[in-house]
């Protein structure tokens, strides 16, 4: 039986798919066998980071009813099993966002650790996908919109019995007008699980495919998310 845990944020931007896939393959290099699943079937861009592009089966045709969930998995960097959502605007039309609960109920007996990249908001799958997961992660950014954007992700977990494993704090580049940690931690009074400084080796990554973890171990960045997935490996 894998541990779901969910990745969400509230406010779009704020590297939720950045550090779901990243986390993915970092967890994965720790020996752990793992999926990550997109569940941001309208704007779906983890395959683009997952170098996973273009796949014939994806999600939207699961929840389509046109596929099975097997068809929809491809093996990616480090075994990783990826789940795209697939950017075919005529697969998402025709997806049921309602079905995702029975799709993650399936992947359940192949991994360790399920992953699910949400998107930004608190539509239906965001909803589905947190109240399925075992635990929510949040990916926040060290400013005020979107910490108060958690605070309302953070209040619904809290309503739907899933439980807080704590916040990935993004982008941080020390600059004075920045929200603190330690801030950020007293106003979500969740636990913060690590710090992920702004690092152009991101993007770098994301442009050629591969996920940062595999192209820039030693990037700051890289090193956070690695540090992050230890901590969690730890706490299990
Ligand atoms: P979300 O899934 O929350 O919408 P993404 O993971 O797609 O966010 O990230 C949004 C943008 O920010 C992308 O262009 C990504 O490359 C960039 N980004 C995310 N995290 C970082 C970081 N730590 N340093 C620099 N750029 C980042
Ligand atoms: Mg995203």
């Amino acid at each position: 039986m894998a541990v779901a845990i969910a990745i969400a944020s509230g406010k779009g931007g704020t590297g939720k798919t950045t550090i779901a896939a990243n986390l993915a393959v970092a967890l994965a290099k720790f020996g752990k066998k793992v999926a990550v699943l997109d569940a941001d079937i309208a704007m779906a861009n983890l395959e683009l980071i997952m170098g996973l592009e273009g796949k014939p089966v994806t999600l939207n045709d699961v929840l389509a009813g046109k596929a099975s969930i097997k068809e929809a998995i491809y093996k990616g960097p480090e075994g990783v099993l990826v789940i795209p959502a697939g950017v075919s605007l005529e697969k998402f039309r025709r997806a049921n966002p309602e079905k995702l609960e029975e799709v993650l109920k399936e992947i359940h007996d192949l991994v360790d650790i399920l992953i699910i990249d949400c998107p930004a908001g608190i539509g239906k799958e965001t909803l589905i996908a947190i109240s399925s997961a075992d635990g929510l992660i949040l990916v926040v950014n060290p400013e005020i919109s979107s910490i108060s954007d958690a605070l309302k992700v953070i209040a619904i977990a809290k309503r739907l019995g899933t439980e807080i494993i704590g916040a990935i704090v993004n982008r941080v580049s020390n600059e004075s007008t920045e929200l603190s940690v330690k801030a950020i931690q007293t106003i979500l009074e969740i636990p913060v699980l690590g710090v992920v400084p702004e690092d152009p080796h991101v993007r770098k990554a994301a442009a050629f495919g591969t996920p940062l973890v595999v192209m820039y171990p030693d990037s700051p960045a890289a090193q956070a998310i690695m540090e992050i997935a230890a901590k969690l490996i730890g706490a299990k």
